[in-house]
């Protein structure tokens, strides 16, 4: 006979573990499947974060999990402008990501979860009362999969080619993010430099259609650098998928496009989907109401729905800009008012804090700039989530 879970999750990263925490937590019965053999590993991702989003939903890394706290942001133009922001009031960290995925996998051990590592999720077919999900060989009964295995063949139109060298080099600066835009070596997104203590550093390029490992041999050329890892990492950044549940299979994570449209950041939006998700989850086994979990896609909207759309908008105007708009759209950025603004606001919510600090004659005189119906865009309202 097949096993039987309350919930069966395909994917131990941020958000299935996250998910697993949560749930065991509850009391639900939890298997989680990670087809790699270790918890982490593979790591692509750099773990830049802000505390502030992980405690408001509980999952806090430990001391020793922290890399690297962040003070600013330097912001590079194509023909070298550079404005910083400060990050010191922010609580940017750098995790050890893969360090982190151990510590909630442990967490969901504790609970009572089973963390499988090394066995794939190779479908999932649901009936009216329960799901079979196949691993191999093997079939497991469960009253909801959760689907937490990253961006699905669905989402592909969002995906950019990216890699990262992970590498250590006296030039590389202790607490300052660096970023560098340019629309011919990076069209569409652009380049970072991550610092994780001492003179180590993550760092990447994503591009459309680009070969990110030339552009990331470009960015070390004549600098003194040992290379420690090389990884090839695709990013998303096509925003959240109009449904998170089909009934009795739940999407969370990069799953269900919780990643920010604007630097493909997802650790914080993964794991508000899975604690949101595990909890309206649990109410629906225990209710046995499949329907309760259309108040998780309630709940993450309300939160989420609004700054990724306006993320997507001011993602729609960089996409169009030149290098010499970009020029111009920095000299209109870089100004005391501006950079004061964003240094107070929040990490998560950065498109609306940087839409409030231009204020609207600000995205006017962009418009003037740049002339493109996407600028418009930025001062439509938001439909409501
Ligand atoms: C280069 C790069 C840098 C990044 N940097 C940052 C950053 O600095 N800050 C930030 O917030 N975000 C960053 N991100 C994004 C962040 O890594 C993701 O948003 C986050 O990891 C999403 O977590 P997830 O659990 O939804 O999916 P993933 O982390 O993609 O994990 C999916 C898991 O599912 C497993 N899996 C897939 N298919 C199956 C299957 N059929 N059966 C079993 N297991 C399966 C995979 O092995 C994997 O472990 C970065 C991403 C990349 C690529």
């Amino acid at each position: 006979m097949a096993r039987s879970f309350d919930f069966v999750v395909g994917g131990g990263s941020i958000a299935g573990l996250t998910f697993a925490a949560e749930a065991a937590g509850r009391g639900a019965s939890v298997l989680v499947v990670e087809e790699h053999e270790e918890i982490g590993e593979p790591e692509k991702c750099d773990g830049l974060v802000s505390l502030r989003g992980l405690r408001r939903f509980g999952y806090l890394p430990r001391p020793e999990v922290i890399q690297n706290q962040i003070m600013a942001a330097v912001v590079h133009s194509p023909g070298g402008k550079r404005f910083a922001v400060s990050a010191s009031a922010l609580e940017v960290v750098v995790l050890d990501r893969s360090a982190y995925d151990k510590q909630v996998a442990r967490q969901a051990e504790s609970a009572g979860a089973t963390v499988r590592t090394g066995a794939r999720v190779d479908g999932a077919l649901q009936s009216q009362e329960a799901v079979t999900v196949r691993v191999g060989d093997e079939s497991m009964e469960c009253k909801y999969y959760v689907d937490a295995t990253g961006p699905s063949p669905a989402l592909r139109d969002g995906i950019l080619p990216a890699a990262k060298y992970e590498l250590e080099g006296d030039w590389v600066s202790q607490r300052l993010v660096d970023v560098y835009l340019d629309a011919d070596l990076y069209p569409g997104f652009f380049a970072w430099v991550i610092p994780s203590g001492g003179h180590r550093a993550k760092v990447g390029a994503a591009g459309r259609g680009i070969n990110p490992f030339r552009a990331l041999d470009a960015i070390i050329a004549g600098k003194q650098t040992t290379i420690l890892k090389r990884v090839s990492a695709p990013i998303y950044v096509g925003g959240p998928k109009g449904r998170f549940v089909d009934h009795r299979v739940i999407f969370v994570g990069e799953s269900a496009g919780q990643v920010k449209p604007t630097t493909a950041g997802g650790i914080m939006t993964s794991v508000a989907g899975a604690v949101s998700a595990a909890r309206w989850a649990c109410e629906g086994v225990r209710r046995d109401d499949p329907s309760l979990l259309g108040n998780y896609q309630r709940e993450w909207d309300a939160v989420f729905r609004k700054e990724m759309s306006t993320m997507a908008r001011v993602r729609g105007v960089f996409e169009k800009l030149s290098n010499r708009d970009m020029e111009s759209v920095i000299e209109m950025l870089a100004t005391p008012r501006v950079v004061a603004r964003v240094s107070q606001s929040d990490f998560d919510f950065h498109a609306s804090a940087l839409l409030g600090a231009l204020g609207l004659s600000g995205v006017l005189r962009m418009a003037r700039v740049v002339g493109s119906a996407e600028v418009r865009s930025l001062i439509q309202r938001d439909p409501s989530p």
